[in-house]
């Protein structure tokens, strides 16, 4: 999901609406936008599909007054079941003695289910489906004077990963977890302040990155008081979402004082070098290979070339919900440059394989333009586990990764040859010149190595095996 939210500004919900629509590779499926405003009190609006589509009519935006608001794109992952409901779409609201407050979060409560089912027993009653809800029940049931203290005390009690932008009605609320799984920048726009996921959130509105939130990191914000910071979680090494920098963040944000292009870039160098092939053409899979494949033109020398080519107007594949969808996807989206192709020994890079189904369809694609050979090239190691932070992947019996060897993926994928980037050289790629600390990782990298960073309790309850 993507967050993002603004205080000490003319318009809140304009800048919401912007930031929004530059989050939304993040999430697809929906959006929501809640500002206070002192003569209406909060303001909210929730809708189906993108941000486009629903938060640029005057209709809707001038129902969003205020100088201080937060929003949230969405996309469902592991713990939520099925399409989503409007009911499901964040920011979540509640009404609390000392007033109200709104929340959106990105990430995933890895004990929710536990969590939910103690709080239905002690008599709250739950809205949604959304993992992201008990806060809100935990919030109401906190003692804490100001709702700064109960977001607090609640989040002592939530497990996973958890970036959050929230607000009351004058102050604007960030925070990490402890092992900041998931990202989140503070940024400066003339007299107000601004959280979002990405930086390219930031440039959209033409505000300032002015740093990250650290993991375990609480930020209250208000326009008369500036940035008020603390850290309410016992401290522990950070593990950063490595598949952050492989896919999921936009190529043209900063994370961790790198850009993400010129991480993806080097994943490209460093699969050049560790499975070079003999072929005359590079060419990714577009969008999510594209800047892999020019840092493995660039080391091995070989041509670049757009030999497919996106249509533009639909989504990422992954974050269509359903499988019937996903499956007719990649052709709706994805076409072959014949005139390029007829004859050529082809290196294709992509960004992950994970059912494989992208994989099959542009392998299918491209052979019927006529390429000699196909060889594809992977930004990142085997996917054989799921993520139970945030991002959505299927269970292992869907896992190509999990059920097959790498020849064996090779020939079911029926390509000339298949090599994956190793952990090391992932690790070096986003600058970890030692490679990856085996004793303790500097990411969290579980769906690669299956070493979870929290424990997934609702997961293993429901009888997942690590
Ligand atoms: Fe990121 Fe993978 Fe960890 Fe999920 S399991 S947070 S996708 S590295
Ligand atoms: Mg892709």
């Amino acid at each position: 999901c993507g967050i993002f939210g603004c205080v000490g500004v003319v318009d809140a919900a304009n800048f919401i609406a912007l930031g929004l629509h530059a989050l939304q590779h993040r999430g697809q499926e929906a959006g929501g936008i809640v500002t206070h405003d002192t003569e209406t009190g909060f303001n909210q609006a929730r809708r189906m599909g993108l941000v486009r589509d629903n938060f640029t009519s005057q209709k809707v935006m001038e129902t969003l007054p205020g100088a201080i608001g937060i929003g949230h794109v969405r996309y469902s992952t592991a713990g939520s079941k099925g399409q989503t409901a409007i009911r499901d779409v964040q920011p979540f609201f509640g009404e609390f003695s000392m007033g109200g407050a709104a929340i959106a979060h990105n990430g995933n409560i890895t004990n929710a289910v536990q969590l939910r089912r103690e709080l239905i027993e002690r008599g709250s009653i739950f809205q949604s489906s959304s993992d992201s809800e008990c806060i809100i029940h935990l919030m109401a049931r906190s003692m804490g004077r100001t709702i700064p203290d109960r977001m607090e005390e609640a989040l002592r009690k939530v497990e996973g990963a958890f970036s959050i932008v929230a607000m009351t009605r004058s102050k604007l609320i960030g925070c990490r977890d402890p092992l900041g799984v998931r990202p989140l920048v503070l940024g400066k726009v003339g007299d107000g302040f601004v959280l979002a996921s990405e930086t390219c959130a930031l440039d959209i509105i033409g505000a300032e990155l002015v740093r990250e939130i650290e993991p375990g990191e609480m930020v209250v914000i208000s326009a008369d008081k500036g940035v008020q910071s603390h850290f309410p979680f016992r401290p522990q090494k950070p593990r950063f979402c490595v598949f952050e920098h492989v896919y999921f963040s936009r190529p043209d944000s900063i994370l961790g004082g790198r850009s993400v292009y010129e991480t993806r870039e080097a994943i490209g160098r460093e699969l050049a070098k560790e499975a070079p092939v003999d072929a005359d053409l590079v060419c990714p899979v577009p969008d999510s290979g594209t800047p892999a494949a020019i840092g493995f033109s660039l080391e091995s020398g070989i041509p670049y070339a757009m030999g497919i080519i996106r249509n533009q107007y639909m989504g990422r594949t992954f974050i269509e919900p359903t499988e019937s969808i996903r499956n007719m996807g990649v052709r709706l989206k994805l076409n072959v440059n014949r005139a390029l192709i007829k004859g050529k020994r082809v290196i294709l890079v992509d960004d992950s394989v994970v059912r494989g189904t992208t994989s099959i369809k542009i392998r299918e694609m491209i052979l019927d333009a006529g390429a000699k050979e196909v060889h594809f090239r992977i930004a990142s190691p085997p996917t054989a586990w799921p993520c139970f932070y945030g991002v959505d992947t299927p269970n292992r019996e869907k896992l190509l990764a999990a059920n097959m060897s790498e020849d064996e993926m090779c020939a079911h994928l029926g390509v000339d040859s298949l090599r994956f980037i190793s952990l090391d050289g992932l690790y070096r790629a986003v600058g970890e010149s030692g490679g990856r600390n085996k004793a303790q990782p500097q990411y969290c990298d579980a769906c690669f190595s299956g070493e979870y960073p929290v424990e997934p309790a609702d997961m293993i309850d429901a009888g997942f095996q690590m």
